[in-house]
């Protein structure tokens, strides 16, 4: 009998040192340095910000994600979703752990696809901290559907020449390079004719348009990226991978992304939800405590019960992952803990802001930041839809339509299956069964 659901003690140690260290010393970054976590250290944010991070290296706890041949301690999804929920409390928190998105899915996939120079040249420096990377694919005209895309690149002589748009590559601004999503042939599918290519952020023709913002950030200091590409020049060893090869490496990239996300979004709805239970045991009217208010029991009841179904749907998923360590098969599950995922951190955000008042609404309370982070959660990395159709495509599999015009466990007939069966029982019973 090997189903378990207690963390082993000397983990639980680990996890309740960083449980301490984020509090205390990482979530005052979110208040100092708010959304400045992608913007290379120097000066003063440097010496704050090391100290912390040679911290938890000497806790063992950087860039868990990854196994020991690439600096990480190779702890495994599972173990990575109990401190990822840990961290998903922080803006700040992923970076001083070295296990930041987009940096994380770019490493993977550069540790997975990338050549030894490649890997010598981004992966080192990725892993060590000491740069950022951005994700190029999605375009302008289109997202969640890859095969539309038209960004080319056209070989001249050694190397390649990329031209095209694309639109919401996060973090580019301040990224040291793209991994670039492009048609090098545009004569076959979409499939087998585009691939993946690493591009310095520095290359002549990378021209960032503007720095777009999330509601609430002002204009051109948002963090996703329109670009340019106009006539971009690398040469043949900047493809990743084979050529033609970018659509099973997006997958490789984007299913170990969207379980990491899923991970932090359960800190960050218990935080929520820990805001909503304070408040409603703190608050007085008409009378009573609002945490003695049915209504306001349901809210707390009903998050919880959300987050507990959430947490364990993610952990389970993790847990899958570790054991078949292929992200393919467990596409379904990963790809149902994304739809689940926005609405759970919406209702729950949504249900303490309300229980807040006033206050909730404003700038001096986090929770309309967590409702726009649940929408941006129903978007990145795929629109809500279509991994709600990926889910049922993954369910339907196993299934078979029936022969007959009658479903399997249509009664009538499967009660006359039974009476046969039991015949003999029945030859001495009165009336029908
Ligand atoms: C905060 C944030 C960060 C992002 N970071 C990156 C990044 O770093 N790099 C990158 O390349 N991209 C990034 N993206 C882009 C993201 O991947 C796309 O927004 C997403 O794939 C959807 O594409 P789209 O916005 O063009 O929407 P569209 O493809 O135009 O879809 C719009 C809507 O149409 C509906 N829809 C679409 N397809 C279907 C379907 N098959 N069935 C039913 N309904 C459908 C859905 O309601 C969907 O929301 C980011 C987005 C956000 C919000």
């Amino acid at each position: 009998m090997a189903w378990d659901f207690e963390t082993d003690p000397e983990y639980q140690e680990v996890l309740d040192w960083a449980d301490e260290f984020v509090r205390e010393k990482v979530e005052p970054l979110d208040l100092v340095w708010p959304h400045r976590q992608f913007v290379p250290l120097e000066g003063r944010r440097r010496d704050a910000v090391d100290p912390l991070k040679d911290e938890v290296r000497r806790k063992g706890l950087w860039a868990t994600h990854l196994g020991p041949d690439l600096g990480g301690q190779g702890y495994g999804q599972l173990k990575l979703a109990l401190l990822n929920e840990i961290l998903g409390r922080s803006q700040w928190a992923p970076i001083v752990f070295g296990c930041q998105a987009p940096d994380t899915g770019n490493a993977e996939i550069i540790a997975h696809y990338g050549t030894d120079e490649q890997k010598e040249r981004y992966l080192r420096p990725l892993l060590d901290g000491e740069l950022f990377s951005s994700y190029s694919m999605t375009e302008p005209h289109a997202g969640a559907d890859p095969t539309l895309f038209t960004t080319r690149a056209v070989r001249d002589g050694d190397d390649w020449v990329i031209n095209g748009w694309k639109f919401f590559s996060s973090n580019a601004a301040t990224a040291s390079f793209l991994i670039v999503m492009v048609v090098t042939d545009p004569d076959v599918s979409a499939y087998q004719g585009m691939s993946m290519f690493l591009v310095p952020t520095d290359t002549p023709g990378v021209e960032i348009v503007r720095n777009i913002g999330l509601h609430g950030e002002r204009d051109n200091e948002g963090s996703h990226a329109l670009i340019h590409y106009d006539n971009v020049r690398v040469p043949h060893d900047a493809l990743l991978g084979g050529e033609g090869q970018a659509f099973v490496i997006a997958q490789t990239r984007l299913g170990g992304g969207r379980i990491h996300h899923a991970m932090r979004t359960i800190g960050l709805a218990r935080k929520a939800l820990d805001m909503m239970c304070e408040r409603a045991l703190s608050r007085q009217t008409q009378g009573s405590r609002l945490s003695d208010k049915q209504f306001v029991q349901g809210y707390i009841a009903d998050s919880y019960a959300q987050l507990l179904q959430f947490r364990l749907m993610v952990l389970y998923t993790a847990w899958e992952i570790d054991k078949y360590n292929d992200y393919k098969k467990v596409r379904k599950d990963i790809a149902a803990v994304k739809v689940v995922m926005p609405t759970v951190l919406h209702d729950i955000a949504w249900r303490a802001m309300q229980v807040h008042g006033a206050l909730g609404v404003t700038n001096e309370m986090p929770f309309l930041g967590m409702v726009t982070g649940a929408a941006v959660m129903g978007l990145a990395d795929g629109p809500t839809e279509v991994h709600k159709t990926t889910v049922a495509k993954q369910v339907l599999r196993d299934y078979r339509p029936t022969e007959d015009t009658w479903p399997t466990e249509w009664i009538p007939r499967k009660r006359e299956a039974a009476r046969a069966k039991l015949a003999a029982y029945l030859e001495n019973e009165v009336g029908n069964l």
